[in-house]
């Protein structure tokens, strides 16, 4: 198991590991050591973990009823085409699971 201290290239690179939580715990210990006495890696995982946040933000835009009714057709059509077009797969997303 290596014990060199955590560089910031390797900080920044495994950031994602550390907020989802399935880093092995040493390097966790490495990686929270380092951040101790780097404030630019700090930032860094404060920006990584508003990131979701974001994102959820702009997932609550709706769309407008016609755009989302048109979006059901398109995708419908696309499933009867893939249904008579591969016979011996038809579509059956109930049974599937
Ligand atoms: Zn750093």
């Amino acid at each position: 198991m290596r014990r060199t201290p955590m560089t910031c290239r390797e900080t920044v690179r495994r950031m994602m590991d550390y907020v989802e939580g399935v880093m092995p715990r040493d390097d966790v210990n490495r990686l929270e050591h380092h951040m101790q006495k780097c404030p630019r890696c700090v930032e860094f995982l404060q920006a990584y973990r508003r990131t979701p946040e974001i994102l959820r933000r702009s997932a609550d835009v709706r769309i407008p009823r016609a755009a989302a009714r048109r979006l059901w057709r398109t995708v419908r059509a696309c499933q009867q085409q893939q249904a008579t077009n591969r016979r011996w797969t038809p579509l059956k997303p109930d049974r599937r699971k």
